[in-house]
């Protein structure tokens, strides 16, 4: 028997950055072998695959919650059920499938009957079939109604028994936000919210089991990497691996090794809200969580974050100085020449409408072919990328070329030569594979 066409194929169905004029959202579809899934499913993906290509799916992979990410993932669900006869596999943490479960199902659960008579129940499990990536959380949240009031404990996930509140506890905000576990971690001796705090190796918090999704035909190994992934929501960066060949999806996230050493290094004060003996003993906190919290991040996730793309292929989030929830350009393209030199190869995604950048820049209808030896078809590629009018063009060095790039404060600007010295020739790109 012949071996397989190694390697994993990675097609651009949507690429736009939130409020992008375009109005799409960012979706992939990966290819190994005969196995087919979308990463994300925040642009339409009826409308490049068709029906029956979405009927081919394997399952679609979420990385957060946010719209740009899942805005379709109810049609998705809808056309299994209905059209395929089936539930869709959604390959998440279970983090983010609860999440998902808290956007989805109120479009899902309940229907009229085939008589249109009546209004019906249907399981969400009918719609969606939840396929966890990564572990389970040895704590979770759970509510109940005393008095016309909704308070909050954290119980063992396992029995459901309810936890000391020397242990862990839970933490509700203000109004209108969702509660928080706060845990106590007893190697630092400090308080800490949990699903920031640990990487999914730790099991202080969570239950052994890092569970990853594989095909045994293609070889396509499917696994969440929660350590380097910073962005707010709950989320989770996915790894994509089939045989020496390795692709990293950073979802969205801030790669920002200063400020994640800062993270973990920081040991920060908490501000009670009455007495130590009274903080121990509450079940419940009605303070913001982050008055609470020790340490952001352990040191054990900075060093997984840290080392997370090695050998990888990465295709990462990029924007402009001053973005908080994004990667700023300048310090990936620092990552990607410097300590992170293992990676295999750079490509963004999710970068503002505007923008020139010296690695790939993903635009929908590109295919990228990722080997073991990285990227391919890059070598001899262009010297660098700029994206215009939802367009990606790329620049080579040319006698006759009419442009230049430089490198600014705001990040890097195309500029038009004037004179006869010899610059950069723009093409547009529709297929980098
Ligand atoms: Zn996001
Ligand atoms: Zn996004």
């Amino acid at each position: 028997v012949s071996a397989a066409p190694g390697g994993i194929e990675i097609r651009v169905l949507g690429d736009s950055a939130l409020f992008s004029r375009d109005g799409k959202g960012v979706s992939y579809l990966v290819r190994a072998g005969g196995t087919r899934l979308l990463l994300e499913c925040g642009a339409n993906p009826f409308w490049q695959l068709g029906p029956e290509g979405v009927a081919g799916l394997s399952g679609v992979i979420v990385t957060h919650a946010h719209f740009d990410h899942h805005r379709y993932l109810t049609e998705l669900a809808l056309y299994c059920r209905y059209g395929t006869k089936r539930a869709l596999p959604v390959l998440a943490t279970e983090a983010v499938a609860r999440d998902l479960r808290e956007c989805s199902s109120p479009a899902l659960v309940r229907t009229l009957s085939d008589d249109g008579c009546r209004i019906i129940d249907v399981p969400y499990s009918r719609f969606v079939r939840d396929v966890r990536l990564g572990p389970r959380a040895r704590y979770r949240l759970e509510g109940c109604t005393r008095g016309g009031r909704v308070s909050w404990r954290a119980v063992d996930a396992k029995t459901g028994r309810p936890v000391s509140t020397r242990r862990a506890k839970a933490v509700t905000g203000p109004p209108g936000t969702a509660p928080r576990l706060l845990v106590f971690d007893r190697e630092y001796g400090e308080w800490v919210d949990p699903e920031d705090f640990y990487c999914f190796a730790e099991r202080a918090f969570y239950l052994g089991g890092n569970r990853t999704w594989r095909c045994a035909k293609s070889g396509l190994v499917v696994q969440a990497i929660k350590a380097p992934s910073w962005h707010g929501p709950n989320s989770a960066a996915i790894l994509l691996r089939r045989g020496a060949a390795k692709a990293a999806f950073s979802s969205d996230t801030v790669y920002d090794p200063d400020l994640w050493t800062r993270l973990a290094e920081r040991k920060l004060k908490q501000r009670l809200p009455g007495s130590r003996k009274s903080f121990l003993a509450a079940e419940e906190l009605r303070v913001p969580v982050g008055r609470l919290v020790e340490r952001v991040w352990s040191r054990r996730r900075l060093r997984e974050a840290l080392s997370a793309y090695d050998g990888a292929v990465v295709f990462h989030d990029a924007d402009y100085p001053g973005s908080v929830v994004h990667t700023i350009y300048a310090k990936l393209s620092a990552a990607a020449g410097g300590a992170a030199a293992r990676w295999k190869g750079l490509v963004l995604t999710h970068t503002p409408e505007l923008f020139t950048s010296m690695h790939p820049i993903a635009c929908t209808g590109a295919t990228f072919r990722v080997t073991s030896r990285g990227l391919a078809g890059i070598n001899d590629g262009p010297v660098a990328w700029h994206k215009q009018d939802g367009k990606v063009y790329g620049l080579r060095k040319s006698r006759g070329g009419r442009y230049a790039i430089a490198f600014t404060e705001g990040g890097l600007k195309l500029e038009r030569l004037r004179g006869g010295r010899p610059g950069l020739e723009m093409k547009l790109i529709n297929d980098l594979g």
